[in-house]
């Protein structure tokens, strides 16, 4: 499938060339700016006032909590205004850890932010999200895989066992649970039971590398729950991402597993491993544009760590690779320039402004053994999911908080 992307009146406008069919398509893109997107905005602005009307009946408190909100998106973007949304199936994504307007996750979630404020009676969401290994099993060998430690052993953890697992993580209130490995495409059918059982108040993402995502394999996931997928790509030159992860096909498998999520209406993004080899000006804006020919909806940058094969490796990226980095952030996603690309999500740009929220506190891992874990890098494993005192060692977990930082 070959797409360009055209800009005709006011709207993105995206042709497509489908090999398989042959047919040039013609289709809204996802990605909406301008007066669109201030429509939209506006609107989901307005459903921000209603949950704060609904939750406070002190009219001082309407106020001061949606000031509370406001300054939590200028601590994480600063002084930059939103340029652009993503529409997927009929919802709106502000970024991507936050669920699409409008639905009840979303309400959920916003009542959660607002709790911070001040105590409400809404049931909130502890957690944004979890990462969750369903298997330790994976044909790729990345270079810095992170689960190196796990890589290939034998699976402990039994289709019962996620269930309980999935209905603790639902009590507790968790907004997104991501499915990580290992490679959990090798699971399938695992995440499809997984999905189809869980109570209706929680995202589902995927987190592969791409493998075996066919159309049909991605139909399945979308009919049983799934909201989005993760694909990790390192490099817009084929071999150079398939030299990284030390697998022939996973530059097919990236690609093509894109298109056919793109395909089934799931939110798509390309997760990039930044590393000091990589980082330029011209291969960032070459892996831009190919997210951008693609059409994925986000790029997701994390800079590598000293974890699972980069143990003891220096990975950290030198002053002046951050700096452009955080250029590039800033212009991709807030100048008028850009305005058809991918909204990038750069972890570690909102780390160096507000600190790691994952660490038990709005967020861990879970590893195929039921441990819980700071994050998929830290692996400080505090107590396990399935044992009768888990509560404790959650609370533990949010008292250490980041082992790194
Ligand atoms: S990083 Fe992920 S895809 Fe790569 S070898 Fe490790 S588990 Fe497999």
């Amino acid at each position: 499938m070959n797409s360009q992307v055209s800009l005709i009146g006011k709207k993105n406008v995206i042709l497509t060339n489908d090999r398989e069919d042959g047919v040039v398509k013609k289709f809204e893109s996802p990605i909406i700016s301008g007066w669109r997107k201030n429509w939209i905005h506006f609107k989901l602005k307005t459903t921000l006032f209603f949950i704060a009307f609904s939750l406070f009946k002190n009219p001082l408190d309407w106020f001061k909590s949606l000031v509370f909100l406001i300054q939590l998106r200028k601590s994480f973007f600063g002084p930059f205004r939103l340029k652009k949304m993503i529409r997927v199936d009929k919802k709106y994504y502000l970024s991507l850890y936050t669920p699409g307007w409008n639905d009840n996750i979303f309400k959920r979630f916003i009542g959660s932010e607002l709790l911070n404020f001040k105590s409400n009676d809404v049931n909130p969401y502890r957690y944004n999200h979890v990462q969750l290994a369903i298997t330790n099993k994976c044909p790729l060998q990345c270079e810095h895989c992170y689960a190196s430690e796990f890589l290939n052993k034998r699976d402990k953890l039994t289709e019962s066992d996620f269930k309980i697992i999935i209905e603790r993580l639902q009590d507790l209130g968790v907004c997104q649970i991501h499915f990580t490995g290992g490679e959990p495409m090798l699971k399938i059918s695992l995440m499809e039971s997984l999905m189809k059982e869980a109570k209706e108040e929680t995202n589902f993402w995927l987190n592969t590398s791409g493998f075996g995502l066919t159309n049909e394999a991605a139909k399945k996931l979308k009919s049983s729950g799934l909201t989005g997928i993760f694909i990790s790509l390192d490099h817009f030159e084929e071999s150079s991402h398939n030299a990284f992860r030390n697998y022939k096909d996973a530059y097919y498998w990236a690609i093509k597993g894109a298109r056919n999520a793109l395909k089934n209406d799931l939110v798509v993004a390309f997760s990039l491993c930044l590393r000091n080899d990589f980082v330029s000006n011209n291969n960032l804006k070459g892996y831009m544009n190919l997210a951008k020919n693609i059409g994925v909806h986000y790029v997701q940058f994390i800079e590598s760590k000293p974890v699972g094969n980069y143990k003891d490796k220096q990975t950290a990226l030198s002053p002046d690779n951050i700096e452009l980095l955080e250029s590039l952030y800033e212009a991709y996603n807030f100048s008028n320039n850009y305005l058809d690309y991918p909204v990038i999500t750069y972890h570690e740009y909102y780390q160096r402004r507000v600190g790691c929220f994952l660490g038990g506190k709005k967020g861990m891992y879970i590893d195929q053994y039921g441990n819980i874990n700071a994050c998929s890098f830290c692996h400080n494993a505090i107590g396990n999911i399935l044992d009768e005192d888990y509560k404790e060692s959650l609370q533990a977990l949010s008292q250490t908080g980041c082992p790194v930082n």
